[in-house]
């Protein structure tokens, strides 16, 4: 559905593909639809966002305050930098049209007369294509005054982002749109809904998620939750990289996929020779899973049943179940040739690089957490260490102005509960001990 067009033979950007397979006619719909019909459908469909929250779009959407006098704003979150996430890129890239349909339907679905598309400074050439579509949509009157002699007018700009993980945080990027530092502002009360861009009430979804809303509009709400599974509805894209045989992206129902499908059925299963020993299901931010974990779900009668790893649904609600988190649909399979030392560093420079620096427990606790896991895999930590760096991402987690408090922490706190022993065999006890030792004298 949404992935319909990405590298599909004799497809290109251009409006006239676009139009000649069958694009804006859910916009003509929509138009001639009461708003706040097209909102209810949004709401019956069950969307919920595919930035990563996975909060419903539709409910989202109602937030915006009913005495409103202000300005209403829609902000696409292009910004995709979640570390293992690749799906936006190729909606931008290749289905650029796709995208301003939902748009312009959520526009006028939510009373916004301008819409945003924040892109990340990292996407420059799907930028030029943006801006070139929009040009094109302005051409055919499905942007700009009067769109399509409707009375409804709608202007879209295309705004590069700042080269900052930070600016996809919504509010970082409402001020970075504002033209200031990405500071992220503090959720309650700045919930973009009532209070975002410029103070007025803001709408921000993204890209996958707004690609969606047409959909909903052609099938309606009720049809459109017919796929996928109850509270997860809908398909999504999820992004599978690292160790299999066949890594890419993947469009699936909501939760009629399990972890065993995923990675066997569709990328090939593990390398020749090697077994998967974990998955971080979610983007970098989401707790990692080991293979041999068993975890407890819930039936419909709300009684429980045991899983393996591998019988995961691919849902939110199943990997929220499981301790973890669906997240961006970033997957990232380890298998045994990776130490974990090496995975938990990797992610800790990540995070500490990124940090904006805005909170203490978050700018200097990123830092500490690298530092260690630097000595962990120079070979020079000791045992002591990873509870220090257990201790310090414990005092990160919900103690930040921001969600990356918590992105930082979860992975580094899952990884050290599920691969203590792996991480002690990692460290020197000699080096802590011997005073003639200069690097671990220097530690
Ligand atoms: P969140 O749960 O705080 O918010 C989700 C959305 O719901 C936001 O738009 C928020 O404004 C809205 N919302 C929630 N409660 C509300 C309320 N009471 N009133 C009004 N609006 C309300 O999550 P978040 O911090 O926006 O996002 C975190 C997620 O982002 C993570 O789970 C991670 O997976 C994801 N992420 C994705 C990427 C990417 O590249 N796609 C990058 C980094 C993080
Ligand atoms: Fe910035 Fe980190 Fe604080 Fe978020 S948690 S505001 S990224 S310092």
């Amino acid at each position: 559905m949404i992935f319909k067009n990405v590298d599909r033979v004799g497809w290109d950007p251009s409006i006239q593909t676009y139009l000649n397979d069958g694009g804006y006619e859910q916009l003509k719909t929509a138009l001639g639809m009461d708003p706040k019909a097209i909102t209810e459908e949004v709401k019956k469909s069950g969307l919920r966002g595919r930035g990563g929250a996975g909060f419903p779009t539709g409910v989202k959407w109602t937030f915006i305050p009913p005495n409103n006098t202000k300005p209403v704003y829609l902000i696409c979150n292009a910004d995709e930098s979640e570390p293992g996430t690749f799906k936006d890129r190729y909606i931008l890239h290749q289905d650029p049209h796709q995208l301003i349909e939902g748009m312009v339907i959520t526009c006028f679905a939510v009373g916004a007369k301008v819409a945003y598309i924040y892109i990340r400074e990292e996407f420059p050439e799907a930028a030029i294509i943006l801006e070139k579509a929009i040009a094109e949509a302005k051409e055919k009157n499905f942007v700009g005054n009067n769109v399509l002699g409707s009375g409804f007018d709608v202007e879209i700009y295309v705004h590069r982002g700042a080269a900052a993980y930070i600016c996809g945080e919504e509010t970082g990027l409402i001020e970075s749109l504002e033209g200031k530092r990405a500071y992220p502002r503090i959720k309650p009360p700045y919930f973009p809904a009532a209070l975002g861009l410029y103070m007025c009430p803001t709408i921000v979804n993204n890209v996958e998620s707004l690609c969606h809303v047409k959909h909903i509009v052609q099938m309606g709400g009720d049809e459109y939750a017919k796929l996928g599974v109850a509270r997860n509805t809908g398909t999504r894209i999820l992004c599978v990289s690292g160790d299999v045989k066949n890594p890419g992206y993947f469009e699936v129902e909501v939760g009629k996929v399990t972890m065993r499908e995923l990675i066997y059925d569709m990328c090939g299963g593990p390398k020749d020779g090697r077994e998967i020993k974990a998955v971080i299901p979610g983007g970098s931010s989401s707790k990692i899973l080991r293979t041999d974990e068993k975890f407890k779900l819930k039936n419909p009668d709300g009684s429980d049943r045991e899983i393996t790893f591998w019988d995961i649904p691919m849902d939110f609600d199943s990997l929220a179940a499981c301790g973890s988190m669906a997240g961006s649909g970033g997957v990232i399979v380890i298998d045994d040739s990776r130490k974990i030392s090496w995975v938990l560093n990797n992610i800790n420079a990540f995070y500490a690089h990124e940090s904006c620096g805005q909170c203490t427990p978050c700018r200097e606790g990123s830092t500490w957490m690298r530092k260690i896991s630097d000595r962990l895999v120079a070979g020079l930590a000791t045992p002591m260490d990873i509870d220090t760096l257990e201790s310090v991402a414990y005092q990160i987690d919900g103690r930040t102005i921001c969600a990356f408090g918590e992105a930082s922490s979860w992975p580094v706190e899952a990884i050290i509960a599920k691969f203590r022993d792996e991480l002690i065999a990692d460290t020197r006890v000699e080096n802590a001990l011997d005073p003639a030792n200069p690097e671990a004298a220097a530690q």
